[in-house]
């Protein structure tokens, strides 16, 4: 079955710029049939982004990015059709939320001692609802007139290399994707492409990825090239995950891809949101509410 789908985006509860009200508004403008958000570390968006959904007869998927440090890499875990209130993953996320609020100190730290940029820390703080990221640093920066635009701020003070970046020590793939499996939920390694890894370290993070319990891959990503999304939907061939695809929507002032604007999935791939689709004693299931299957449709954790 052919559906509209946007598997991942954000809010302003994690680093993206759109209540999850206004991010539900947009989507359906967009004529998405099936929305999941997937904030960094928090599940803090979800409630309020079902309920949107749930009056604008979309269908949702309740979601969340890990971020994870594998072999000194930083990569991310999307868990979909998750239960934000399990406890393991509750109480992972809240310790990640607190190595986040460390890092960010100490990105204040160092950009006051190479840059002599002060207060950076506190304004972040201010501007950040629930999770400090990188994403408010460059804000302030471009603000304060310290770069042009988000992708100078990470270029000079952000990204590895630059004196200001502190690289995070995250937690491990299997336990992300385990607190993701204890809570009902998919795994998804986001935008594979997107991680520098060379063709052999990418197949053994696929393989420790299965071998722990994580099932899919995002082979369209918003963050991909037209290149990248070809490879990953190689891998995803070989590595028999199933496909997932999201925008990595941050809001309408970022110049990433809009929220929706995908292209389809390549011939071959299995489509993630099979599984949410019930087969029905008629053969091809479309249910009462379009064939999802209740538990991710709905969110009824949320
Ligand atoms: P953090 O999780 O705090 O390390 O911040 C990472 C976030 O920064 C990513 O999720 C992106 O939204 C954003 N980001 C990373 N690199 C860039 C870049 N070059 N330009 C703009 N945004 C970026
Ligand atoms: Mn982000
Ligand atoms: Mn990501
Ligand atoms: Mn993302």
């Amino acid at each position: 079955m052919e559906l509209r789908c946007d598997l991942h985006t954000h809010t302003y509860y994690s680093d993206g710029t759109l209540a999850p009200q206004a991010l539900v508004t947009r989507a359906v403008a967009q004529g998405l049939e099936v929305l999941a958000l997937t904030d960094h570390d928090t599940t803090d968006g979800l409630a309020e982004a079902a309920a949107a959904a749930a009056t604008a007869g979309l269908r949702f998927i309740a979601g969340v990015e890990i971020s994870v440090t594998w072999q000194g890499h930083t990569l991310h875990v999307v868990g979909l059709g998750i239960d934000p209130h399990h406890d393991a993953l509750a109480r992972g996320l809240k310790r990640l939320r607190a190595l986040r609020h460390a890092r960010a100190r100490e990105i204040g730290e160092r950009l006051r001692r190479w840059h002599r940029i002060h207060g950076a820390y506190e304004a972040v703080r201010a501007r950040a609802r629930r999770v400090v990221s990188r994403t408010h640093f460059a804000q302030f920066l471009v603000e304060q007139g310290y770069a042009g635009g988000m992708r100078e701020a990470f270029r000079y003070y952000l990204t590895r290399g630059a004196p200001a970046y502190v690289p995070g020590e995250w937690v491990a793939l299997e336990e992300a994707v385990g607190w993701i499996r204890g809570a009902s939920g998919t795994a998804v390694i986001a935008h594979p492409a997107r991680y520098k890894l060379s063709a052999s370290k990418l197949r053994t993070l696929l393989a420790q990825f299965k071998e722990c319990g994580g099932e899919a891959i995002e082979v369209i990503s918003g963050s991909h090239s037209p290149e990248a999304n070809r490879r990953s939907a190689a891998l995803a061939l070989e590595h028999a995950l199933l496909a997932s695809l999201g925008s990595d929507y941050h809001g309408p002032e970022n110049h990433g891809v809009e929220l929706g604007r995908l292209p389809a999935l390549p011939a071959g791939c299995t489509p993630l949101w099979e599984r949410w689709i019930e087969a029905t004693d008629e053969g091809r299931g479309m249910g009462q509410d379009g064939g999802f299957s209740r538990p991710s449709f709905l969110c009824p954790h949320c």
